[in-house]
Parts: structure tokens; sequence; C-alpha cells
């Protein structure tokens, strides 16, 4: 009887410190530096409703404790940012991390696209539509999507929070030393 109460504690114990240790996901991939550039090549949004929560979610991830840094530049930067109107398409945001196909886990550049046809609207506040960006930011950095609404990387619109977390900067931190 005895044995059989410490195995279900150690077995409490070892849930929990999975779950805290396993609290963000990894997409598998990485950029090589961990000063990345970004470039804005479309961007049909205002200042105000779109720029501004871009510049904000932008620096969120400055002001955070890991080792990466997000910084504008031009040609051949990592990140490329479009904010357009893609129509009533399901997603409002979307980033393709393109691979390196000689060292399989780098990646060699990020397209973040943000769709104004959500991004607009009035049910989108400003903190709503810095959380898409930020979001998108942490997808170029490798994270992948959890399962915690309370979590920048929350999958959909429905996130509670709109900068990163721990759990998020403990998963830049895996990836960015
Ligand atoms: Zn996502």
């Amino acid at each position: 009887m005895k044995k059989s109460i410490s195995f279900a504690l150690c077995f409490i114990f070892l849930f929990a410190v999975a779950q805290q240790t396993y609290a963000y996901a990894l997409l598998g991939g990485k950029h090589k530096t961990n000063n990345l550039k970004f470039r804005i090549t479309d961007f049909n949004g205002t200042y105000d409703k779109v720029g501004k929560p871009l510049n904000n979610a932008i620096a969120d991830w400055n002001a955070t404790s890991t080792k990466i840094s997000f910084t504008s530049g031009g040609v051949g930067s990592e990140i490329t940012i479009k904010a357009k109107n893609f129509g009533n398409v399901s997603w409002s945001g979307r980033c393709t991390n393109y691979r390196d196909l000689i060292i399989a886990g780098n990646y060699t550049g990020s397209v973040i696209e943000g769709n104004l046809y959500y991004l607009n609207q009035n049910s989108y506040s400003a903190n709503k539509v810095k959380g898409v960006w930020g979001h998108e930011l942490g997808h170029a950095l490798g994270l992948a999507h959890v399962s915690g609404t309370n979590r920048l990387m929350y999958s959909t619109d429905a996130r509670t929070v709109y900068k990163p977390t721990s759990d998020e900067i403990n998963g830049v931190n895996s990836l960015y030393k």
C-alpha cells in the first residue's frame, strides 16, 4: 500500500515538471543569427490600426530577456513583413519560414503577412492586432502553437495575452543562446 502511494506522488511530480518544461513548442528550425533584421515590403494599413501595433509587438520582443533582437534592415533582411488585404481566408496573420536545404535546421528567411481583412475590423483592438504580429514574430523565431489561450503562441485570435509570456521566452532561450 505504501509503495503505491509513493508511486502516485512520483507520477504527479513528474507530470508537473514535464508540463513546466514543455510549456512551449518548437517548429524545428531557427535563424542563424540572434540579431534579426526585418524589412517591410508591402504596407497598406494605417499607422494607428496596423503599424503602431506592429512596432509595439517588435518592441515587446526586444524588451524580453532573450538574446534575440529585431531591427529594421534592407534587402537581405531575415524577415519580410507585409500588411495587405488577403480577403476572408480564415487567417489574420501567417508566417512562412524558408529552410536552408543544406543545413536543415536553419531558416534562410521568414515572410510574415498580416491580413487587413481582419486586422482592420472594429473587433480587432490595438492589443489584439499587436498579439497577431507578436505571434507571427514568434513563428519566425521558430516557435509553434501551444494550447493555452493565455499564451502568445495560442493558435487563434481568442488569445488573452498580447506579448511574449515566460513560456515564449523560455522557448526562444532554448533556440537562441
Ligand atoms: Zn500561428
